[in-house]
């Protein structure tokens, strides 16, 4: 693929991704930040506009072009609630409502688009978020793959409460709601055409539940979902935006044998793939067994763990089993094509 044209890599959440968004799009843009809030230069999760002296509106818009449409844990529905609910919760802030604007090829299946609804519907409903505005267009047959859904999300923060992905402290515990890589290995394994001989499937899902109760607690410094490019970009992220280091111990970090197996038929990383259902937090050291406790009563974080730590420094190092350590990079580009 030649230099002036868009790769796959330049939609797949890794270093050629953030180049591409740095050199045209950022640049482009001349105004970021409505009164003073979290601009399109932080690259957050989403964006916010202070609004007079008490609130925070949190801002975010999230494209779906995943392949298949339906998989096993989910489908393109469910994936473009839960994806944008969550960019908006690691945010910190309460989701109320998205808008959803779907755009289909000529011969799409009515019977199909009705079922993406209600599981869109569905996963709104787990969190109490609306859906208040959208869109519907068609395009001819051959000018696109099936569906494509752009879903944009609102939320509410007190000000000065919004969380974001760069304000990681060194000392805080590091922790992660759940089992990584669920969602990159099952859709891999399920195109491949191994799927239905594991019970592996995407762990999509709202994590504002998980969330709300650890703001309740407090001490959370900051937070990112792990999706496309997974938990190695995600942690990386967090760390050189935050100038630390983070140690993580690798005994610490659930993954399924399912998900280890499938990883190692495919010769791909684990940490590397996206998850749909997943949050990475910072949080304060005294507070991470409260907030683990409480993350482990909720649906979706039974198997959270406190994971590693923050420290000095300007790498991600994973202390590994038999006593060695790695340097955990951000991956170039997520190995797994049209996971979201
Ligand atoms: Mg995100």
């Amino acid at each position: 693929m030649s230099d002036d044209k868009i790769s796959m890599n330049h939609g797949a959440g890794g270093e050629v991704m953030a180049n591409l968004i740095a050199s045209t799009i950022l640049d482009n843009i001349t105004k970021k930040s409505v009164n003073g809030g979290i601009s399109l230069d932080a690259l957050d999760d989403g964006a916010s506009i202070p609004l007079g002296d008490d609130y925070e509106i949190v801002f975010t818009t999230d494209g779906h072009t995943i392949d298949p449409l339906f998989f096993p844990g989910g489908d393109i529905g469910r994936i473009s609630a839960a994806g944008t609910i969550n960019d908006v919760s690691v945010m910190g802030a309460r989701p109320l409502a998205i808008s959803n604007a779907i755009i289909m090829q000529e011969g799409f299946p009515i019977e199909d688009l009705d079922r993406i609804i209600k599981s869109l519907n569905e996963a709104c409903q787990e969190v109490d978020v609306a859906v208040i505005t959208g869109d519907t267009k068609v395009m001819p047959q051959d000018k696109l793959d099936g569906i494509v859904m752009v879903t944009t999300g609102i939320g509410i923060a007190k000000k000065g409460e919004v969380i974001r992905d760069s304000t990681l402290e060194v000392g805080d515990k590091i922790i992660i709601t759940g089992s990584l890589g669920d969602h990159g290995m099952s859709l891999m394994s399920f195109r491949e055409g191994f799927g239905f001989e594991t019970d592996l499937k995407s762990d999509v899902a709202p994590m504002w539940n998980i969330i709300k109760k650890a703001l309740e607690i407090g001490g959370v410094t900051a937070m990112k979902d792990p999706t496309r490019g997974g938990f190695a970009n995600a942690i990386n992220e967090m760390a050189s935006k935050s100038g630390v280091g983070v140690v993580l111990e690798q005994d610490a970090i659930p993954i399924k044998e399912e998900v280890h197996a499938v990883s190692e038929m495919l010769g791909i990383d684990p940490f590397e793939v996206a998850n749909e259902g997943k949050v990475v937090m910072g949080v304060k050291a005294d507070k991470a067994e409260e907030i683990l406790e409480a993350i482990r009563s909720e649906k979706y974080g039974e198997n959270a763990a406190i994971i590693g730590e923050v420290v000095e420094g300007d790498y991600v190092v994973v202390n590994t089993p038999i006593g060695g350590e790695r340097i955990l990079e951000a991956p170039i580009a997520d190995p797994v094509p049209r996971v979201c």
